[in-house]
C-alpha cells in the first residue's frame, strides 16, 4: 500500500528506535529526565523561546495554550478552517471554557483588519478576547504557508490590545523549509508555538509547546492536570531529538513529491486541484469524474493507494518519508486507471 493519508503514518526509523533504546531516563514529573530536558532545550533554542515543554500530542499542546492564556468566558479568535476549530472535538470549550470566534481566512491567513475588528472592547456585555490562534502551515488550506508579514501584522494588533497569540505550528517546519524563513522568525510573531514531532518529522509520539518561562511553568501544571505528566518519557523524547536533528531538511523531498503528484494530477482529465501546492499536502477535486471523494477513495484503495476525504468531492494526499518517487508515479498510474 502507498499510504498518502497523512504524514502521521510514518514509522520510526532505525536510528530513532536505537535512540529510544539507549535513552538516559529519569522521572520527568520531577524534571529529572535528561533526554526530555535535552529535547525541550533543543526545541526552545530552535524557536528562540525561553522554554519548551514536551507534550503528548499537538492537540494537547494547543489545549495548554488556551488553558494557560485564557480564562473561562473569554473569547478566542481562530481561522474558520483551523484544525483547532474543526478537528479537536470542541476541546477549547470543554477544557478552557472559552467561546470561539472564527474568521474566514484566505489560504489560511486571516485578514489583520478582520482580526482587529473582532477584538472585543470593555463593554460589560461582552466576553474578553484573550487569545488569537494562527495555523502555519494551514492543513485545510492544503498545506498553505501563512506569510510572515501576515503573522507580523496580526501580532502587532494583538500586542496593541494585550491579547496573546498562539501558533498551531503542527507543520511549522514544512513552512520553514519551503519558505526559507527560520522557525525563530516565525515564532517571533507569536507568544507561544506548538509543533508536532510526529508528523513530517517522523517521530512516533509527541509535540512541543514553547514560550516564556513563566508560561511554560503554568502550562506544565495544566499538563499534569490533564494527565499528561509522564515519567520515564525519555524513551519517547529520544526519537524526537533525532527528528529535529535529522528530519527537518529532508522535508524538501516531501514537498518535491507533492508537487510532482500535483503536476501529474493536473494532466489527468476531469481532475483539478483545490489549492496551489506549497508544501506536502495536495487537495484534489474529483467532482468532474462523477464520483464522490469516498467512492473515489474506495477505487483508489483497490489500486493500492490510500488517501483521505477532505470534503464531499475533495481528496487529500499528504507526502511523507515513507513515500518514494516511484510511489508517486505508481499513485498517478492508479488515479489515471480510475479516471
Ligand atoms: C495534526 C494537527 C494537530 C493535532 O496534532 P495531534 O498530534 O494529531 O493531536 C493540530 N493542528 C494541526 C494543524 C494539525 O495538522
Amino acid at each position: 500500500m502507498i499510504d498518502l493519508r497523512s504524514d502521521t503514518v510514518t514509522k520510526p526509523t532505525e536510528v530513532m528506535r536505537r535512540a529510544a533504546y539507549e535513552a538516559e531516563v529519569g522521572d520527568d514529573v520531577y524534571g529529572e529526565d535528561p533526554t526530555v530536558n535535552k529535547l525541550e532545550e533543543m526545541a526552545a533554542d530552535l524557536l528562540g523561546k525561553e522554554a519548551a515543554l514536551f507534550v503528548t500530542s499537538g492537540t494537547q499542546g494547543n489545549q495548554l495554550a488556551a488553558l494557560t492564556h485564557a480564562r473561562p468566558g473569554n473569547e478566542v479568535i481562530l481561522e474558520a478552517n483551523s484544525h483547532i476549530f474543526q478537528y479537536e472535538g470542541g476541546a477549547f470549550s470543554v477544557f478552557s471554557g472559552v467561546q470561539t470566534r472564527t474568521i474566514q481566512g484566505n489560504r489560511g491567513a486571516m485578514n489583520p483588519s478582520d482580526v482587529a475588528a473582532a477584538i472585543r472592547g470593555d463593554d460589560v456585555h461582552e466576553p474578553e478576547t484573550s487569545l488569537i490562534c494562527l495555523e502555519n502551515t494551514h492543513n485545510k488550506a492544503g498545506g498553505a504557508i501563512v506569510p510572515l508579514e501576515n503573522m507580523q501584522a496580526i501580532y502587532q494588533i494583538a500586542k496593541e490590545n494585550q491579547v496573546a497569540v498562539h501558533l498551531d505550528g503542527a507543520r511549522l517546519f514544512n513552512a520553514v523549509i519551503a519558505s526559507g524563513i527560520s522557525a525563530k522568525e516565525y515564532a517571533s510573531y507569536t507568544d507561544t508555538v506548538q509543533f508536532c514531532l510526529s508528523k513530517g518529522l517522523g517521530a512516533p509520539v509527541g509535540s512541543i509547546i514553547a514560550g516564556e518561562e513563566r508560561f511554560i511553568k503554568r502550562a506544565r501544571k495544566w499538563r499534569k492536570r490533564l494527565g499528561g505528566g509522564l515519567r520515564q518519557a525519555g524513551i519517547i523524547a529520544a526519537p524526537g531529538i533525532v527528528a529535529l536533528r535529522d528530519n527537518v531538511e529532508r522535508l524538501t523531498e516531501d514537498h518535491q513529491h507533492a508537487s510532482e503528484l500535483a503536476e501529474g494530477l493536473l494532466n489527468i482529465r476531469n481532475l483539478s486541484l483545490e489549492a496551489i501546492v506549497e508544501t506536502n499536502i495536495v487537495l484534489m477535486n474529483v467532482k468532474e469524474t462523477g464520483l464522490t471523494a469516498k467512492e473515489f477513495l474506495l477505487k483508489l484503495k483497490d489500486q493500492g493507494v490510500l488517501a483521505v476525504p477532505f470534503g464531499p468531492y475533495t481528496v487529500r494526499f499528504v507526502t511523507n518519508y515513507g513515500v518514494k518517487k516511484e510511489d508517486i508515479i505508481k499513485a498517478l498510474v492508479a488515479v489515471q486507471a480510475i479516471v
